[in-house]
């Protein structure tokens, strides 16, 4: 792995997204230059739960999910939350999120989500491989645990995609739940086992690691905020910050839930919204998890990562700049005690991040139309962690040359255009 001579492709944002795309390009011997306003990983990419499967092909939006929001939305503890001030603009996205909600839909999206799931456990461990960190992946199961038995059924939609797709479930009553996760509460009567996944331990720790292993190998990482990509004329784009304006022919933008703003002085828009997830982590939690636990009920996830024992959730609308919400907080720390019973929550620290989310799940990938020279790398949803290392080797082909061998289309700039117009 060598950065070439050459002039740079510049990859605007570390997370896992821009560092996975930006060590692909590095391989492919282009010369890379990383720029983000932070250090490596501190955006989505570090607070989340840490869930990497090959078999997450389900997206967000599926038949018959319109019918819990009301509930969801009118519980105060609900999984999902609209800020009051903001519900007029998130209507349109929740409006084109609700209509990919049908089953033909479901089963074409969840194809492309299997195409960027594919591997992404070999290739974390492979980009890890040799950093002395490997052991921040580890092998796991995603347990689903249900308080109802007989909801933990392989009958829904969402389990019989993954199993369509290879993925090994199994349904398990009380007594096996136990054994495979002693901590969790009595209140689960039955789960479903997602096999053949792993879990990071530390997702914030990965991305410092990867992006460190990219500067080593000749990468360049610059820490200043994007203010502006501007065309130069040329063929050339102007990425302007504070302190410089840098010149490049190829642009990345891997800048998570912060891509829309970066590109609305061109003039162009997509559907991408910020929702805004959350997590509390105690770090002296007195009990641990062997594998990723969702609450089903309460849609959230727990798992131990090196630094304690982390719940994540929450799907809250109300835009990029409001800050956290610490009813939120209060509400997954209760959460967390009712999953673990015996948790201990003296120390607690909490996080709020935000999920570049689009109505299909699926990112915006590859040259923005009529922009020659910008690559979109955005829009993960709720996926981005697990989708990183797929991206970025299909955006390195994509740069070099090497036509990768998949349909793109899902993944289009235009894709919500297009649809608009009928096409
Ligand atoms: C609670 C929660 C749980 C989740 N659980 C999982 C999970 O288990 N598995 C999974 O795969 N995904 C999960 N996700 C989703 C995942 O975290 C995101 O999809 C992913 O992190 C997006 O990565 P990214 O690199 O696109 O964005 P980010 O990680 O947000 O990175 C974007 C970067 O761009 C930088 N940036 C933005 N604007 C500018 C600018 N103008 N100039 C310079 N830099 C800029 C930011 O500083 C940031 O570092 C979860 C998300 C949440 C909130």
């Amino acid at each position: 792995m060598a950065g070439g001579e050459h002039e740079p492709v510049v990859v605007i944002g570390a997370g896992a997204v821009g560092i996975c795309c930006a060590l692909s390009l590095l391989e492919a011997g282009e010369h890379v230059l990383l720029i983000d306003r932070d250090d490596p990983g501190g955006g989505a990419s570090s607070g989340n739960a840490g869930i990497i499967s090959p078999w997450s092909v389900s997206p967000m939006s599926v038949p018959g999910l319109w019918r819990n929001i009301p509930r969801w939305l009118l519980k105060p503890a609900g999984p999902l939350v609209v800020a009051p001030s903001y519900a007029l603009k998130v209507a349109p996205w929740i409006v084109k999120f609700l209509k990919q909600g049908s089953v033909n839909r479901a089963r074409k999206i969840s194809d492309s989500l299997a195409t960027l799931n594919h591997s992404n456990v070999e290739l974390y461990r492979r980009h890890l491989a040799g950093t002395g960190a490997e052991h921040l992946i580890v092998d796991s199961y995603y347990v689903h645990a249900y308080r109802q038995a007989n909801k933990a059924s392989l009958q829904a939609l969402e389990y019989q995609l993954r199993v369509e797709k290879g993925g090994d479930l199994d349904v398990i009553g009380t007594s096996e739940l136990t054994k495979l996760e002693p901590a969790l509460s009595s209140e689960f009567k039955a789960a479903v086992l997602i096999k053949g996944q792993a879990r990071a331990r530390s997702p914030g720790e990965i991305c410092q690691i990867l992006a460190q292993k990219f500067a080593a190998h000749g990468g360049e990482i610059v820490k200043e905020l994007v203010s502006a990509i501007v065309p130069h004329g040329d063929g050339m784009w102007r990425i302007e910050t504070p302190a410089k304006s840098i010149m490049a022919s190829r642009v990345v933008l891997a800048a998570g839930a912060w891509s829309a703003q970066l590109l609305e002085p061109l003039g162009l828009s997509v559907p991408l919204e910020a929702e805004r997830g959350y997590h509390v982590e105690f770090s002296n939690p007195g009990v641990t998890l062997n594998h990723s636990v969702m609450d089903v009920d309460l849609k959230c996830v727990a798992s131990s990562m090196t630094t304690g024992l982390r719940v994540a959730g929450t799907s809250e609308f109300a835009g990029l700049d409001k800050p956290a919400n610490a009813k939120r907080i209060a509400i997954l720390t209760r959460q967390a005690q009712r999953i673990l019973p015996d948790l201990n929550t003296t120390q607690v620290e909490q996080w709020m991040g935000v999920r570049p989310s689009t109505p299909d799940s699926l990112p915006f990938l590859g040259q923005v139309p009529g922009q020659k020279g910008l690559f979109a790398a955005f829009g993960h949803s709720h996926y981005g962690l697990m989708m990183a290392p797929r991206t970025g080797g299909l955006i390195a082909d994509i740069m070099t040359g090497r036509q990768p061998n998949i349909d793109l289309d899902p993944y289009r700039f235009d894709r919500f255009q297009l649809e608009d117009r009928g096409a």
